[in-house]
């Protein structure tokens, strides 16, 4: 596990602008005329193909038996950090560098503001999800491997199934893409949902943040909910930044989203640094604190 520089480049490097040169303004702008291809086209794909029916068949890929641990493989968290070395997210105009870099800027960061460990750890791991990408297909939106793979089912903004999908989501051009949409069900209002039934009971489009909350519940992580929380809906923008789905969240949700607010500013606004990290030490550091919420050595994945 070398160290890593936080200013080294991939071949996926998007038009924007680099990141070193962004104020807090500039993250997150996405525009036809000005953002990257790949990002435009990554959008295009997965609100076509992102339905209820493929939540379905990922969570059937990804299911756990507790008891036998079947259809899982064992890993341990530093080894699926150190294979996320090789992976770049194609939906990110911010960031143009290994998904292992940004985590750490972002474990960092929060650590630096004096966060409790908890959340330290949130940093540390909360993409780590993409991991799918070893044990996905192009045709599922999760080749993480060839740089020009479809990597629609592992990250980029989430929003919510099986319900009429906001205009405050990003590209709202390509909702009408979905095949959903032709549901008089699944495009109105409420969906297949009852009002306000809360954020536990709705389904996300499929991706690196349900992919991990399962296998942190999997494995009995013992992080306080909203730290799982935070896991599981940081990529739902158009809820946590938009305000959209109020009608069906619940009161408890809306404490669930000042959490995840202020994840969203250490996630986003910690990819411009250019500091050297040094992740032997950095490991010591953090290693201990995994293994507090339960998640040294061995894992289910
Ligand atoms: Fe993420
Ligand atoms: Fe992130």
């Amino acid at each position: 596990m070398g160290d890593i520089t936080a200013s080294s480049c991939s071949p996926n490097k998007p038009k924007n602008k680099k990141t070193s040169e962004k104020d807090d303004g500039d993250f997150r702008t996405y525009d036809v005329t000005t953002t990257s291809d790949r990002v435009i086209e990554h959008y295009r794909a997965m609100r076509a193909n992102q339905t209820l029916a493929f939540h379905a068949k990922m969570s059937d890929k990804y299911k756990f038996d507790p008891v036998t641990g079947a259809g899982r493989r064992l890993m341990t968290m530093e080894d699926a950090f150190d294979q996320l070395e090789s992976y770049v997210d194609s939906s990110d105009p911010d960031l143009d560098l290994p998904n292992r870099v940004h985590l750490l800027q972002t474990a960092e960061g929060i650590r630096r503001a004096g966060q409790p460990d908890w959340m330290q750890v949130v940093g540390l791991i909360h993409d780590m999800g993409k991991i799918m990408f070893l044990w996905g297909e192009d045709e599922d939106g999760q080749n993480g491997v060839d740089p020009d793979g479809h990597q629609w089912a592992l990250g980029g903004d989430t929003w919510i199934l099986g319900c009429e999908i906001p205009e405050s989501v990003v590209f709202p051009q390509f909702n009408a893409l979905n095949v959903d949409m032709q549901d008089e069900i699944c495009k109105s209002k409420y969906g297949i949902y009852s009002p306000n039934c809360g954020l536990n009971a709705l389904k996300c489009a499929w991706g690196h943040d349900e992919y991990m909350y399962r296998m942190l519940i999997a494995n009995k992580c013992t992080i306080p909910p909203e730290g799982l929380a935070i896991i599981r809906y940081h990529s739902l923008y158009p809820w946590h930044s938009n305000n959209a789905y109020s009608h069906l969240t619940n009161n408890q949700d809306e404490e669930t989203k000042g959490w995840v607010q202020q994840f969203n500013a250490f996630d986003l606004y910690t990819k411009d640094e250019e500091n050297e990290l040094h992740v032997e030490s950095l490991w010591n550091y953090y290693y201990p604190l995994l293994e507090k919420y339960g998640l040294g050595g061995q894992l289910w994945w």
